[in-house]
């Protein structure tokens, strides 16, 4: 019998990861979109041997995030920083294919030491999809991005591209497709200057049913029109259903409801959830069995969810909660100081592999 392994573990299925890697392909192949992995959302590098075989290479939000695509994911090193130091740009300016700017000023304080790469600026055009204001990249006030069309056209001889982010989480075609539409009319004389445009991140183009062949022939037409190259810039689109966080009843408690606690946090290792007060997937929520699932921590609303599961829980149960890669390990920490998951990978051969396990020395190590 294989010994089980021990939990807390975020379990990556590279089998169901690879799903996510053919659909970004075929877009690349009918559309001309090249993808690049945004590591803010997932940078677990001990899978990007399989990645790279089907993306284009990395973007990154810092200096650290975009020397771990350049080290372990290779092909092309984008960044965009919301702000640059200039130590940061020391470093980048080596290692980067394409360096996005957030703003005018910041592009005319560093573009001399960048102007040998591919000089790109990120533009806030007004609109975007979002079902949280917290995520929303033109929410009032925003500071993602060039708002003044003025302002990009008076650097627009140094700017070889120009990135637009102005979807999260959407998985309706007709949106995106209505919203490029309106910024194509917007920024047509920009458009018809550049080399590339990246239309950035939010896309859930990976998903079941989504209109793919629609979505390829949206950014070909937009690609040929301008004789731009298209990025797109997928985080959750490319991990997206690939992952478990795998747990173990600790103690099951009663008040009114039956509450299940479980070796883990969602402070601790799913903090979106926390963030935007969502509940996590569990793949048996379909039973007679009402609990309310819980993490380990002292915070009073460290819930996971309220299922109905098929089976009675006892101590000792195991519980998965589904879709645990993006914006789970990137953001786990040691609140509590309760043991951080092992990271377990499937491989496609069906081998299981303990890729990175968490000791005591870990959390003393993490400060001093
Ligand atoms: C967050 C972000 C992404 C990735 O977003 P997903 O929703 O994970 O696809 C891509 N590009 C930029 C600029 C981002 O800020």
């Amino acid at each position: 019998m294989v010994k089980k392994i021990k939990t807390p573990y975020y379990l990556i299925d590279e089998k169901k990861l690879l799903k996510n890697l053919k659909k970004i392909e075929y877009v690349r192949n009918f559309s001309g979109a090249k993808s690049v992995l945004a590591l803010k959302c997932f940078s677990t590098w001990s899978v990007f041997d399989l990645m790279n075989k089907y993306m284009d290479g990395t973007t990154s939000s810092s200096l650290y995030e975009a020397k771990l695509g350049y080290e372990q994911f290779g092909k092309e090193t984008h960044v965009f920083s919301v702000a640059y130091s200039a130590e940061d740009i020391q470093t980048l300016k080596k290692i980067s294919d394409k360096v996005i700017f957030n703003s005018v000023l910041q592009l005319k304080m560093f573009y001399k030491e960048v102007k040998h790469i591919s000089v790109g600026l990120r533009i806030n055009p007004g609109i975007s999809y979002s079902h949280f204001d917290l995520a929303d990249p033109a929410r009032k006030y925003s500071r993602l991005g060039v708002t003044s069309i003025k302002d990009v056209m008076s650097v627009l001889d140094k700017v070889n591209g120009v990135m637009f982010h102005y979807n999260c989480e959407n998985d309706d075609f007709e949106t995106f497709s209505a919203m490029l539409s309106k910024i194509t009319l917007k920024y047509e004389k920009i458009l018809r200057k550049v080399k590339w445009v990246s239309l950035g991140g939010g896309l859930y183009f990976t998903k079941d049913g989504y209109p793919l062949d629609k979505f390829c022939e949206k950014l070909k037409s937009f690609s040929e029109q301008y004789g731009v190259q298209v990025y797109l810039e997928p985080g959750e689109a490319s991990i997206t259903k690939s992952c478990e966080l795998v747990t173990t009843v600790l103690d099951i408690v009663k008040n009114t409801k039956d509450i299940a606690i479980v070796d883990s946090s969602i402070e601790a290792h799913m903090l979106d959830l926390l963030i935007y007060g969502t509940s996590a997937k569990v793949n048996s929520d379909i039973g007679k069995y009402r609990y309310i699932i819980a993490g380990r921590s002292c915070l009073a609303g460290d819930v996971f969810g309220e299922y109905k599961l098929k089976d009675r829980l006892k101590v000792g149960s195991r519980i998965r909660f589904a879709d645990a890669a993006g914006y789970t390990m990137v953001k786990k920490n040691w609140f509590n100081g309760i043991e951080m998951p092992s990271i377990v990978v499937k491989r496609l051969n069906g081998k299981m592999e303990i890729v990175k396990q968490f000791l005591y020395n870990d959390f003393v190590s993490d400060l001093s």
